[in-house]
């Protein structure tokens, strides 16, 4: 199964009505380690399940890797691309729906700007560039209209070039996707590089698509839910506010919009939530551009291991483990680890003894292998994370990094001590 099916064994069951609107998200927040299943939201029959992938194990084993294989893992998927297959007929496409308003889709904090589709993927076409699969959050601002957020990335540039030819630029929206699908479309690939095939890659099987019904699209034909549309070109509307990763409220903005020209879904078909700011957020925006950070680490050292940690919201710092062969190396690290990952602003860099998923074990490198004269880094006025309330005008911030590595000539004094297994 390519779908997110699969992923729903050991799921809270919410058997008792709730309300799209905050009651299922406050649910969500306060079981945020856990996939939870709710059967029945108020003014709708389609369940919804949220915190599909709640943990980095839960996570990485749905991409079929482990939490150490990871990096790896996706490494060998980029190497080894597999194609998507276009197939006919697919169960997205059993049911034809009238509106956005059949579907239960979210109202997450209080002062979101209203309703969000969150775990959707939009996908588009350009005649050079090829596909494109990307996230953005869309906020539903009709019958059959979604306002979308999209940063200057991909899709902006589809729609750039479609608007400068007087163009709507179509797509489709797919909901309810296998993880590994959402995953290849947070990951930060180059323009023109086509996530299907990533997604395939780490799946080890192409990914089955199915034809669009009225725009010249394909989609995951496993999805839940698919709605087709275009973008019209050069019409913007308000967008936001909105909750991102960090939890704090992002600002509105002039944004484009979807016009919704077909809603398809399953029969018995799931929608999926994705809480802003839960750790199944912050894993799948932050875990690709632990990817990144590797890539461009392994230019200067020997990489172990990468984490974006948790307390800085799977984002803002890094630590990465490193296999120290020359002196130079903690601080090339953290040179390399900061081009890797743009948006982050402090990182540490350890020896391979330390886990960087382990908060304490950080901790115990900074306080016993840390001077600050001798092994800080502080870059002022660098351009950093929009996302972080601290930044200043233009994202400006102060970037930090911390080499925590043991001095090489020095091993002994910092040797740890073991108890010996047998008597001496
Ligand atoms: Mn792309």
């Amino acid at each position: 199964m390519t779908g997110l099916r699969a992923l729903l064994e050991g799921a809270l069951v919410v058997e008792e009505e709730v309300s799209q609107d905050f009651e299922a998200a406050r649910v969500l927040q306060s079981n945020r380690d856990r996939t939870v299943l709710f059967r029945h939201i108020r003014g709708h029959t389609m369940p919804v399940v949220g915190n599909l992938c709640p943990t980095r194990e839960r996570l990485c084993s749905a991409l079929g890797t482990t939490r150490e294989g990871y990096l790896g893992h996706v490494a060998a998927a980029l190497e080894r691309p597999v194609e998507p297959a276009v197939r006919e007929g697919g169960s997205c496409q059993e049911v034809t729906l009238g509106s956005l308003g059949d579907l239960p889709i979210l109202r997450h904090f209080e002062g979101d700007g209203g309703r969000y589709i969150t775990s959707g993927i939009v996908i588009a076409r350009d005649e050079e560039l090829g596909r494109n699969a990307s996230v953005h959050r869309l906020m539903v601002s009709g019958q059959k209209r979604l306002r979308i957020r999209m940063v200057e990335r991909h899709l902006y540039e589809y729609y750039k070039r479609a608007e400068a030819r007087g163009e709507a630029l179509e797509v489709a929206v797919a909901v309810g996707i296998h993880p590994a699908v959402l995953y290849a479309a947070s990951y930060p690939a180059p323009i023109g590089y086509d996530e299907f095939r990533l997604a395939g890659g780490l799946l080890g099987r192409p990914l089955e698509l199915v034809r669009c019904k009225t725009v010249g699209l394909e989609v995951p034909r496993e999805a839940e839910i698919i709605i087709e549309g275009r973008i019209p070109p050069g019409r913007l509307e308000d967008e936001g506010p909105f909750v991102d990763v960090t939890g704090t409220y992002d600002i509105v903005r002039h944004q484009p919009y979807i016009e919704a020209t077909k809603i398809t879904c399953r029969r018995d078909a799931l929608y999926q939530a994705l809480l802003p700011s839960s750790p199944e957020h912050r894993l799948l925006m932050g875990m690709p551009r632990e990817c990144g950070i590797y890539t461009s680490v392994s230019k200067v050292a020997k990489v172990r291991n990468v984490c974006l940690t948790e307390g800085s919201c799977s984002w803002l710092h890094g630590a990465v483990s490193i296999e120290k062969a020359t002196e130079e190396d903690g601080k090339r690290a953290i040179m390399a680890a900061l081009e890797g990952h743009k948006s982050m602003k402090h990182v540490v860099v350890v020896d391979s003894d330390i886990d960087v998923f382990d908060p304490q074990a950080l901790e115990f490198a900074i306080a016993t292998r840390f001077q600050a004269d001798r092994d800080a880094v502080i870059l002022p006025n660098r351009k950093g994370s929009s996302l972080d309330p601290s930044a200043g005008k233009g994202a400006l911030t102060t970037k930090v990094g911390l080499d925590a590595t043991k001095p090489l000539d020095r091993e002994k004094e910092y040797e740890l001590a073991r108890i010996p297994e047998k008597k001496a």
